[in-house]
């Protein structure tokens, strides 16, 4: 007989999969509360204890009391910030993983999972273009895998320039790049040109003026596009930058965590070939390619200088790093900041192989072509206007006459009643309304109930 604790309770294990198979099969998931509904202090007082509680009653606590004040990300009624929809297959095989084990650091522990993670990459890698060869690994999110890409940036510029004060160095990046692109400069110890744009696309007209303009041009080493910004998913004019940057020897990273799943549209993956010069590249599932949280896919065009800047060196993890050059096995923990790793690439990998690569297509397809609806439906309307047309996925618009405080007061009502989850945002100063559409099973129907609901 072992530890208590590590015995397996078929009770209380059919009580959780009672409860996973009741939320999988919820049609739509219902958005419920978030800070709306304040879960009761007795809730959790003296719920730690030294004798432990019945794992049923404390399921039954969590349905009843924590899960309405969460908002369901993967509600089709989800549209704020970034919506998650993962499909069912790949919440199905997160079970699997969760209950499977895996550490997804090293080849030597799992290259069970190594394969199957890099032929999700491979996939995604050829369908932006890059060579065969190019490789990287699933990280927590856009944000460490920004911070991953740019720290490979950073280093070999460093190799590259001898000459540049290290702290002087520089990437070319727009206003309208992700806050995380920000953070990771600031971590990196390094600088931003920030580029003005004309309508926040940043193109390769834009950067010449700003290098033209600059006395400290030789500064720059490298330049940030955007694939879908977060705001207003627009794509930064990836052909002109690439090339510009091929043609300067600068690194391009293009941050494509949200939008970079429109290179597998069919109205709009034109607007992503560019990737092809990119040098580094993310694209998070978790956002547009239907996995659950947390799962970012980081590329390298090069993965071999990728693993020479990141690899951790410590006596106790050589063992990993035996091989030499020709015989490298492929350990993701060399390709991010990170070590020890859920293998959370497979849901991913497991949903695109089971549902086919055309799914994936047109589930992207319908949030683009529900974006241009909803275009069509505002301009129809009197009582509100599109603020720039819509871009991937994303619609912004304002109701005429409102003020900040009303639109505010708009969201939350609209998820006290339970419509949607729709939170403002600014643009240009200004606070508008923001629809970013993602689930499949968003319908025409809930963006009429939304417009409407801005009626008075
Ligand atoms: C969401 C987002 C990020 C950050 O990704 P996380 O997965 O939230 O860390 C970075 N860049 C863009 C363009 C994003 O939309």
């Amino acid at each position: 007989m072992g530890h208590e604790m590590f015995e397996y309770d078929a009770r209380v294990g059919d009580a959780v999969f009672d409860y996973c198979r009741e939320r999988l099969s919820l049609d739509p998931v219902p958005l419920d509360f978030g800070s709306l509904r304040a879960v009761p202090e007795s809730a959790l007082a003296n719920l730690i204890s030294d004798q432990g509680r019945d794992p049923r009653e404390v399921l039954e606590l969590f349905r009843d009391f924590l899960a309405p004040a969460v908002v369901s990300i993967d509600s089709p009624g989800f549209l704020a910030f970034i919506p998650n929809a993962p499909t069912k297959n790949s919440l199905l095989f997160d079970m699997v993983v969760a209950c499977s084990g895996l550490n997804g650091t090293s080849w030597l522990e799992s290259s069970g999972v190594v394969v199957a993670e890099n032929q999700a990459l491979a996939f995604l890698s050829d369908s932006a273009g890059l060579p065969p060869g190019s490789g990287g690994a699933f990280v927590a999110g856009g944000s460490i895998g920004n911070l991953s890409a740019l720290t490979v940036a950073r280093d070999v510029a460093r190799v590259k320039h001898p000459e540049l004060d290290p702290h002087e160095i520089r990437f070319a990046i727009s206003e309208d790049a992700h806050s995380s692109v920000g953070k990771a400069l600031h971590v990196l110890d390094v600088q931003s040109l920030n580029v003005a744009t004309d309508d926040h696309r940043f193109t390769r007209a834009a950067l010449e003026v700003a290098l033209r303009d600059d006395p400290a041009a030789h500064n720059v080493v490298g330049v940030v596009a955007t694939a879908g910004t977060t705001n207003a998913g627009i794509v930064d004019d990836l052909e002109g930058l690439g090339a510009y940057a091929r043609e300067r020897d600068l690194w391009f990273h293009v941050d494509g965590a949200y939008g970079g799943a429109g290179v597998l549209s069919t109205s709009h993956r034109h607007l992503f070939a560019g990737l092809r010069h990119a040098d580094s590249f993310i694209v998070d599932p978790h956002k547009w390619l239907f996995a659950p949280l947390d799962c970012c896919a980081l590329l390298y065009r090069n993965p071999t200088v990728a693993r020479k800047v990141l690899t951790q060196q410590a006596s106790y993890l050589d063992v990993l790093h035996a091989e030499s050059d020709d015989s490298y096995e492929w350990n993701p923990s060399d390709f991010g900041i990170h070590l020890s790793r859920r293998a959370r690439g497979l849901p991913f990998w497991f949903s695109l192989v089971t549902n086919g690569a055309a799914a994936y297509t047109s589930a992207v397809q319908v949030a683009i072509d529900l974006a241009q609806l909803t275009e069509r439906l505002i301009d129809e309307s009197d009582h509100v206007e599109m603020v720039r047309p819509s871009s991937l996925s994303v619609v912004l618009f304002r109701r005429r006459g409102w003020s900040a405080e009303r639109y505010h007061e708009w969201s939350q009502e609209l998820l006290a009643k339970q419509i949607a989850f729709v939170t403002p945002t600014k643009w240009e100063g200004e606070t508008v309304a923001r629809l970013a559409f993602l689930h499949p099973n968003t319908t025409e129907a809930m963006v009429r109930q939304i417009l409407d609901s801005m009626t008075d």
